[in-house]
């Protein structure tokens, strides 16, 4: 079939639904992916970059390697808009690119709830550029000597997992001094109330406070003002919000208002236009789902063959989410998964975590095997060193490491 006869599919975002719709779409169709940035980011992990286990090296991949490698073109601009009514998408210095059916892969934005402050007094959490500087900031504040506050604004999945990587790293230099903010009534509030107990039997050692149904009204330079008046002093401001709709959304109609998600079918299409489909953290289902990088992939996988469906006028499948664990690190003092309404608890399950990441980068890394195995190997060899090297060093660690327990169901 001639390029021009091939009908187009144009993705825009290639985080993890982006990227695992590009894969799966043949090269029977023309595939344009659309994505600001030069790099995929393993988000999951993002966090070890702040005690330094991982490397920004070794939780990126080269963009235009993956997506040319399966036989598409990448375009690495700003989305500025979607035209549905004539099928166009609008991008940064660079003609409209016209589509046959679109697949929105937009994720989210960092939520600031309109909190003043954030933008210009806190830092931020959602990349790897990100995540190393608050590595630097907190090793800035502990060369600095005496004992620093640290507040960590958010206690859920993002937030804990920082907490984690900063007990890791400078628990035992006695210079940093952690409060961690959460708005809702418990640390965790998604996973089973026995491990926000855990989680504080684990911190009563170190100089952490955890404040639960506390909401941030400001942000300064050195402190942090809660909503009922109390001040915590602040070196450095960690900031998890959470994501939020991109505007783009919104203003392209494919959602309701400002800050809503995309609603969509159980197919994955739009409810606001026919030759659109939405996945990732960008889609509202009819059953909401949890914002995560695995359904995500789900969701781009089955969104790539809903579009070559929708170019062949057949009908579309219904997506049906797959129950997906919560994998959860605590620094080297624990890791827990979440599933069904119960948590295990403990370091081995570290490795899970880790076992994880190198099978989705090793899926998402389209060279062959022999090319992708160093890659693999540097990874491997890192965390060895990194991760499991501390663990295994004393006999007390050993106990600790092969120690892994169900926690109450409450
Ligand atoms: C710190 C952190 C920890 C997390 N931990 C976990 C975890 O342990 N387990 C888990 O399952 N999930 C975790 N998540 C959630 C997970 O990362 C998301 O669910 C997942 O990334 C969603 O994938 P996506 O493809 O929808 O969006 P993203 O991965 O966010 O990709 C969106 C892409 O769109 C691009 N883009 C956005 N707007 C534009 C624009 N206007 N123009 C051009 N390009 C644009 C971006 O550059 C990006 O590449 C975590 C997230 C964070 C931030």
């Amino acid at each position: 079939m001639s390029a021009a006869a091939r009908p187009r599919v144009v993705i825009l975002g290639g985080g993890f639904a982006g990227l695992a719709a590009a894969a799966r779409l043949p090269a029977s169709v023309r595939v344009t992916l659309v994505d600001r940035t030069r790099h995929f980011e393993f988000l999951p992990n993002i966090h070890e970059l702040v005690s330094g286990v991982k490397t920004p090296r070794l939780l990126r991949l080269p963009r235009d390697r993956i997506v040319r490698g399966a036989g598409h073109r990448l375009v690495r601009a700003d989305v500025e808009g979607i035209d549905l009514a004539a099928r166009r998408v609008h991008v940064e210095g660079r003609r409209p690119i016209p589509y046959d059916a679109l697949i929105v892969a937009l994720g989210g934005v960092n939520a600031s709830h309109g909190v003043p402050g954030v933008e210009s007094h806190a830092l931020p959490f959602k990349s790897v550029d990100e995540c190393a500087r608050i590595g630097r900031r907190l090793e800035d504040l502990a060369r600095a000597g005496g004992r620093h506050p640290v507040v960590i604004v958010g206690g859920g999945l993002e937030g804990v997992e920082a907490l984690g990587e900063v007990l890791r790293r400078w628990r035992r230099r006695d210079c940093l001094r952690v409060q961690v903010v959460e708005a809702r009534e418990r640390l965790l509030p998604e996973a089973p109330a026995s491990l926000d107990r855990h989680l504080r039997r684990l911190c009563r050692d170190h100089d952490v406070s955890i404040h639960v149904d506390a909401r941030v009204a400001e942000v300064r330079a050195d402190s942090v003002r809660l909503e009922d008046g109390r001040v915590l002093e602040a070196a450095a401001t960690i900031w998890t919000g959470g994501p939020v709709a991109p505007p783009l959304l919104a203003a392209s109609g494919l959602a309701p208002a400002p800050g809503a998600w995309a609603p969509v079918e159980p197919s994955l299409l739009s409810t606001a236009d026919d030759d659109v489909l939405v996945v990732g953290d960008a889609a509202a289902l009819p059953e909401p789902l949890g914002k995560q990088a695995y359904h995500a992939l789900d969701m781009g996988r089955h969104a790539a063959d809903n579009a070559a469906r929708l170019l062949r006028d057949r009908p579309l499948r219904r997506f049906r989410p797959s129950g997906k664990p919560m994998l959860v690190s605590f620094g080297d003092l624990s890791c827990f998964l979440v599933a069904g309404g119960r948590a295990l608890a403990g370091p081995p399950l570290g490795a899970a975590k880790e076992a994880v990441f190198e099978l989705v980068m090793a899926q998402l890394d389209r060279r062959p095997l022999l090319d992708v195995a160093p890659a693999v190997l540097r990874r491997a060899q890192r965390a060895g060193l990194e991760l499991l090297w501390p663990a295994l060093r004393s006999p007390a660690s050993w106990a600790r490491m092969s120690h892994v327990s169900l926690l109450p169901a409450h």
